[in-house]
């Protein structure tokens, strides 16, 4: 099966805990334990807190050309791994091969992007109030960075984290998922094969609150970057805030949908359909509410409870899978829980709605029909692959549901009228709206949630000004 064992990253060597501590990898289609994952106790931290320390005085005093070219190099490495990465991937999360493959293939792309992009991290020179005085605002690296990543996407949320920290010159310690830790584990060592210097990233599993309890108040750590639930987000944002350290945050969702009357209705299941069963629904921006407008709701729940049930549902190695199963046995107890739940509340379970087989954590693709608002599935993020349809009446009724909720990370709409589109595009409280469209997130656009589902952004320039300190300097220059 050739899943590999993986190891901590400190200061340049791939190594086991001080201690030899090690956690149980299992694989999610089959619940067999397939490897291990070593364990970091507090000397290991300690010896990591030295190497980006270290890491930061050397990684910051490397010119930007320099940077670019060894990130880009990187990105050679990783397309040339990818195989055997999406494979691990697979393994230890679950998702289908292909799946797993496009994540890895597009962190090469981001690391291209930030390579480029990392070159143009300019200041600025201000006019001055008197001729004989130099104005200048200077950006420098925030410094040594904690980040924090989940399973879902266990080589895409590193490298939105890395990369923009390497390219402004951050150094950097992974708390990578226990779960998934070894295809984050190939993305690191493509870095270091291709020439990052001892120190400048480093990889560390364990207990997570033990972890960020100790990383994030640390005095050489400068900047916190957490994706993750909401509930845990908060509790890190206010421990970082203790210590005044930069943050950002990449929180939970409950995607609204809004399909208005006179919308392309197969464009919206193609679309949204496909954005809410990918990695069987564990993603951040799948849709959950489905906000359909009455006189077309009946057709809209037969044709996406007609696509849910064509997923060919499986183990993510089978070429003809299309769903895997759920990443861990939480989401399918959390499966269970809100069905049972919307079920209880009056709501009609269209399709799905219960477990595949015995064996690994398989999940039919599950429509819920007229949820009461009341209903926890209107409320709490699935996390599976699990959506509801709501009918409304009018666009301003779609927009007060869609608001309602306390998230602010993704928003979907279709519709062909232009005034339509004009109030929703105004009126959604998201930090990313897709209209008429498939989810696209790339690297050179802005990603990130408003409200409770958090700040700042993991894509475009906003991504590397989250990693820059501003300096202004004032010359009198006579
Ligand atoms: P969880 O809240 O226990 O953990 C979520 C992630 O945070 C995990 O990667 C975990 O290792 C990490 N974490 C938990 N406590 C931590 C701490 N004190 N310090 C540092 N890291 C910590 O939930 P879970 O069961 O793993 O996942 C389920 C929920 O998490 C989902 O419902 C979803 O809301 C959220 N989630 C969101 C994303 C995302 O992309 N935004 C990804 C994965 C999970």
């Amino acid at each position: 099966m050739n899943y590999p064992n993986t190891s901590l990253l400190i200061d340049g060597q791939w190594c086991d805990a001080a201690d030899g501590r090690t956690l149980p990898v299992f694989n999610p289609a089959t619940g067999d334990e397939i490897g291990r994952v070593a364990h970091a106790g507090r000397a290991d931290l300690d010896r990591a807190l030295a190497a980006v320390h270290k890491g930061f005085a050397l990684w910051r005093g490397v010119p930007a050309l320099e940077r670019s070219k060894i990130m880009r190099e990187a990105a050679c490495l990783l397309r040339e791994r990818a195989d055997d990465i999406a494979r691990t991937m697979t393994l230890e999360q679950g998702k289908p091969l292909a799946e797993a493959k496009i994540e890895t293939l597009s962190a090469a792309e981001t690391i291209e992007w930030f390579a480029e992009e990392g070159r143009r991290v300019y200041g600025r020179v201000v006019p001055p109030r008197n001729r004989a005085h130099q104005l200048l605002v200077l950006k420098e690296p925030v410094g040594p960075v904690a980040a924090f990543t989940p399973w879902n996407f266990p080589i895409n949320q590193v490298v939105r984290k890395v990369a923009a920290a390497l390219a402004t010159g951050c150094s950097i310690i992974v708390k990578a998922p226990e779960e998934t830790p070894a295809s984050p584990a190939a993305l690191l060592r493509a870095f270091c094969d291709a020439g990052v210097p001892a120190g400048v990233i480093n990889l560390v599993f364990g207990i997570p609150s033990e972890i960020s309890a100790y990383l994030i108040p640390h005095p050489v750590i400068r900047k916190i970057t957490f994706t993750g639930s909401t509930v845990v987000g908060k509790q890190l944002a206010a421990l970082a805030g203790q210590h005044m350290k930069r943050v950002t945050m990449e929180l939970g969702g409950h995607a609204p949908v809004i399909v208005a009357e006179d919308a392309d209705v197969d464009l919206a299941i193609k679309s949204a359909g496909a954005a809410k069963f990918r990695n069987a629904g564990q993603v951040c921006i799948a849709p959950t509410r489905f906000l359909v407008q009455e006189s077309i709701r009946a057709e809209f729940v037969k044709k996406l409870a007609a696509y849910a049930d064509a997923i060919a549902v499986g183990d993510g190695l089978a070429p003809d899978t299309r769903m895997g199963p759920l990443a861990n046995t939480r989401r399918l107890e959390a499966m269970n829980a809100l069905t049972e739940d919307a079920a209880r509340a009056g709501a009609t379970v269209v399709t799905g709605g219960t477990r595949i087989g015995e064996r690994g954590n398989f999940f039919r693709p599950t429509i819920i029909d007229e949820p009461p608002t009341s209903a926890r599935v209107m409320n709490e993020e699935p996390f599976g692959p699990l959506a509801v349809v709501k009918g409304f009446n009018t666009i301003e009724d779609a927009l007060a549901e869609a608001n309602r909720l306390p998230y602010g990370l993704a928003g979907y709409a279709f519709t062909r009228s232009i005034a339509t589109e004009h109030k929703l595009r105004l009126g959604l409280e998201v930090g990313l709206l897709w209209i008429n469209q498939p989810a696209l997130a790339i690297p050179e656009m802005p990603f990130g949630g408003m409200k409770d589902s958090g700040y700042g952004s993991e894509g475009g320039s906003e991504a590397l000004e989250a990693y820059l300190n501003t300096k202004s300097v004032f010359t009198n220059c006579v």
